[in-house]
């Protein structure tokens, strides 16, 4: 396995995580393998298919991807083809015959090949010894990026009875789980490094002047490349003019581009001519640029899974580069508007929960990396990042006292309730059908308004003392060190009481 390494890359050693899974394929287990981005997963699959002889397949939703993947193993002298929509059919046939023939060592498909009886029948004449899913979460229903089609070849490659190997960067628990199940991929072959990234510094900017922020930020950092993204079509365009009649040098990418211009704008950006990149979230899956310094969102994206593999675009080279995300309440109904037309009622479910967290992401007072991580795998421990804006920020509002109201109301409603429930009682609000007023938390905090009461309910969400399980609360065990005054809790969260802003008023 080195001997590959070291003669068809050049490098020296493995990096974690990657000869565990090349070990099981090796042995023929299919695998599952969840890295970072750059975290060097095409290697992992490719090392395997090497060794293991015969034509690996690779399945990859990426179109620009494959090119250039072919490319550098071709460069390497690693026989490699492509098949996809958008080749010519003399090209298709050729490749074809040279599977028939058995000159290649790989194979990059798009799952909507499998679609088609000629290809099946192909595939069954081929000696395939490995299936390698790039970007398999698309394989998940639950994923952030489902491609049903993606689902279904799974149903038609099993029967090959070569080991399968899965591989992504972003996977919550749910994600994984159904990729396991599909694939039959016991925990044991499941490889999990850290997804955290050492350079990047997260940050998030509720600013109401987004557009006098962002130029101001480019302005400062002038000699360097970043990508803006905003989430639509109309607002690419729009703020691409802008930048124009302020004289910032720029590029933008959208689906309802020509492709020609497409490939060009993206071209200038990935080569350095344009350091600006303004574009929607159809711009960057599978773009090879290291030195992203920046990455601003404009608008919120619709959840953590997204969020996560935009942001890290920045510093592929491990240089320190900031992640940024604007956003505002519009935001927040934009993305509710786009989940009222899905279609499929469990995944709007869903997809309702992931924005409610994407939501508490820009809330939360705690470590945004170790936030994020928490988010895909609630297991690791971290540590305060230490760059991010809430580790540079001070907490230094003691919210002890309304955490502890809260805690013993939520105690005392002797149920898990909902945020909003429990905000209306302690706010003294009662309810046709259940009547809470004989609690003696009943209105304990009327003075705050009910963002203010969700601003600490989340709060004590992060820090653990309360859980939430399908949108109820419940209080943790440790909720008793904050009861017994054996600690106490800060936050950043500065909340506003109606009886302070009287006084203001009186004056
Ligand atoms: P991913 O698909 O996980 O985003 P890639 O497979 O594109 O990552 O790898 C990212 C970069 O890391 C590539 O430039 C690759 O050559 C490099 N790389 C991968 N594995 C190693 C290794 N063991 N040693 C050194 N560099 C590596
Ligand atoms: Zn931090």
């Amino acid at each position: 396995m080195e001997q590959i390494l070291q003669k068809y890359y050049g490098f020296q050693e493995f990096r974690i995580g990657q000869r565990a899974l090349i070990e099981y394929a090796t042995q023929g287990q299919s695998s599952l393998g969840i890295l970072p981005t750059g975290g060097g997963k095409s290697i992992c699959y490719q090392v395997s298919g090497i060794a293991l002889g015969g034509l690996t397949l690779v399945i990859s939703p990426l179109i620009s991807l494959m090119k250039d993947q072919v490319d550098a193993l071709t460069a390497a002298g690693i026989k490699a083809a492509y098949l996809n929509s958008q080749q010519k059919a003399a090209e298709s046939r050729a490749v074809e015959a040279g599977l028939l023939n058995g000159e290649y060592r790989f194979l990059y498909v798009a799952p909507e090949r499998f679609e088609q009886n000629h290809f099946r029948n192909l595939l069954a004449r081929l000696d395939i010894r490995l299936i390698a899913f790039d970007e398999a979460h698309c394989i998940s229903k639950w994923g952030h990026d489902f491609r049903p089609s993606y689902r279904q070849v799974v149903g038609q490659v099993m029967h090959f009875g070569a080991p399968c190997m899965a591989v992504t960067a972003t996977a919550t628990v749910d994600v994984r789980n159904d990729i396991q199940t599909l694939l039959h991929i016991p925990d044991h072959y499941v490889v999990e490094t850290s997804i955290k990234r050492e350079n990047l510094a997260f940050n998030v900017d509720p600013t109401f002047q987004k557009d006098k922020m962002v130029r101001r930020y480019i302005k400062e950092h002038i000699q360097d490349s970043g990508i803006i993204y905003v989430s639509t079509r109309k607002q690419v365009e729009a703020l691409g003019e802008q930048f124009s009649d302020y004289g910032i040098k720029h590029t933008i990418y959208h689906a309802g581009l020509p492709a020609d211009t497409r490939e060009q704008n993206q071209s200038d950006f990935v080569n350095d001519n344009c350091p600006v990149m303004i574009a929607t979230n159809a711009f960057g899956m599978g773009i090879d640029k290291s030195n992203v310094r920046y990455v601003i969102h404009y608008n919120l994206p619709q959840d953590l899974e997204s969020y996560y593999q935009e942001a890290g675009r920045a510093g592929r080279d491990g240089l320190p580069s900031e992640c940024i995300l604007l956003f505002s309440e519009q935001d927040i109904r934009l993305q509710q508007f786009f989940i009222g037309n899905t279609a499929d009622e469990s995944i709007q479910e869903k997809k309702k929960e992931k924005l409610e967290k994407m939501v508490q992401y820009t809330k939360t007072t705690q470590c945004l990396q170790g936030t994020l991580i928490n988010y895909f795998n609630p297991a690791e421990h971290l540590e305060p990042c230490g760059r991010c804006t809430n580790c540079l920020k001070e907490a230094d509002y003691d919210m002890t006292t309304e955490a502890k109201k809260l805690l013993s109301c939520l105690l005392r409603m002797k149920t898990a309730v909902s945020k909003s429930v429990l905000t209306k009682v302690i706010r003294g609000e009662n309810f046709p059908h259940h009547d809470y007023s004989h609690l003696s938390t009943f209105g304990l905090m009327k003075e705050y308004e009910s963002k203010d009461i969700h601003g600490f309910i989340d709060t004590l969400l992060f820090n653990g003392y309360v859980d939430e399980y399908e949108g109820k609360l419940s209080a943790h065990e440790s909720a008793k060190d904050i009861l017994f005054d054996e600690v106490k809790l800060m936050t950043h969260y500065h909340p506003v009481r109606y009886n302070e802003r009287v006084t203001i008023h009186t004056l």
